[in-house]
């Protein structure tokens, strides 16, 4: 397949190129293809704006996975437009190049996030679920909204509501593990909020199976199906670690620390992959057990 990328030299974007690039020609959009380059190799192709394409026809697939990251910075005003726009302007434009052909790219995979769902307590959560409004939501469902806008009867598009990815190489676990070394981990908050999560392997695998299974559309849980509290992943963590567990992190502390984007953390979603299950996919890391192990034991996780 010819495919476009988007968010090819981040954390997830890596990962799936070193699976697309021995079967599939790949062109990865980028603000800085020099980055392209060094990250992914010269052989790669790059370009740095959409206005280099008249229409996206000469492509059978976009995976667009680029945006500004959401937990990186304090929600100023400011970032949450940059959290915001990253994601929504750069969809604009793909599905309008999309579109402005006579013969699109047969499947668009666009990113969301579970976020899309807002706080949900402890109740199963799946694609058909009504989403609490606060901001993660908002920005999700835009930029859900606008890849959906590239549907037709040439193009499918399926919107993946990411959980947070576990791997070694970047994502939260990258920025949790310090702490754990340390013996310093533990839960956030009251521990009881849920964490959807997914391995960064089954994102690629479920990335590979949305490609090549044209019955599927829609929106997706890309969650594993054993959705945890913090509490119980931040034990199975320090246990899998050989560390202890007894670092507790008081809310206030976070909303201290993190104002508005500490809800992130404090709240959560107990998501299940339903329809991704009943489309037939496989999860190879469905226990969080698994998963961890997996992971930690790769040179970046030792
Ligand atoms: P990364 O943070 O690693 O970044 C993805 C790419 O987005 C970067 O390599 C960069 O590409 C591009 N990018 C970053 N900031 C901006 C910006 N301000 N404007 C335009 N492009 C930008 O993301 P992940 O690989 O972790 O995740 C991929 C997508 O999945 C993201 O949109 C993320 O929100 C979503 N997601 C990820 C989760 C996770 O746990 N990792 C969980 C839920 C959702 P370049 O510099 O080449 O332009």
């Amino acid at each position: 397949m010819n495919i476009l990328l988007t968010g090819g030299t981040g954390f997830i974007g890596h990962r799936l190129m070193s699976h697309l690039r021995p079967h599939h020609q790949v062109t990865v959009l980028s603000r800085n293809p020099n980055k392209v380059y060094q990250r992914l190799g010269h052989d790669i192709r790059a370009i740095a704006s959409l206005d280099e394409l008249e229409n996206l026809d000469r492509f059978d697939a976009v995976i667009n996975l680029a945006g500004e990251p959401i937990a990186d910075k304090r929600w100023s005003q400011e970032q949450k437009d940059r959290i915001c726009q990253s994601r929504w302007q750069l969809t604009r434009q793909l599905v309008e190049k999309l579109t402005a052909g006579r013969q699109p790219p047969r499947v668009m995979i666009s990113g969301s996030a579970v976020g899309f769902y807002g706080r949900q307590g402890d109740s199963l959560v799946d694609e058909d679920s009504n989403p609490h409004p606060e901001f993660s939501h908002e920005v999700c469902a835009r930029w859900e909204q606008l890849a959906q806008a590239a549907e037709s009867e040439h193009t499918r598009v399926c919107r993946i509501r990411l959980g947070v990815v576990l791997g070694a190489e970047g994502g939260a676990l990258k920025k949790m593990l310090p702490g754990y070394r340390f013996g310093l981990g533990g839960p956030i908050g009251s521990g009881k909020q849920y964490m959807s999560w997914i391995h960064i392997e089954d994102v690629v695998n479920l990335i590979l199976f949305l490609l090549e299974h044209e019955e599927c559309s829609g929106p997706f849980n890309a969650t594993s199906p054993e959705p945890v509290t913090n509490e119980h992943f931040s034990q199975s963590l320090a246990r899998v670690l050989s560390k202890p567990h007894f670092a507790r992190v008081p809310a206030w502390a976070m909303r201290l620390l993190f104002g508005e984007m500490a809800d992130l953390l404090l709240t959560g979603q107990r998501v299940m992959p339903v329809r991704l299950q009943q489309a037939g996919f496989h999860f190879r890391y469905p226990t969080l057990d698994k998963a961890l192990k997996e992971t930690l034991n790769t040179p970046q996780g030792r």
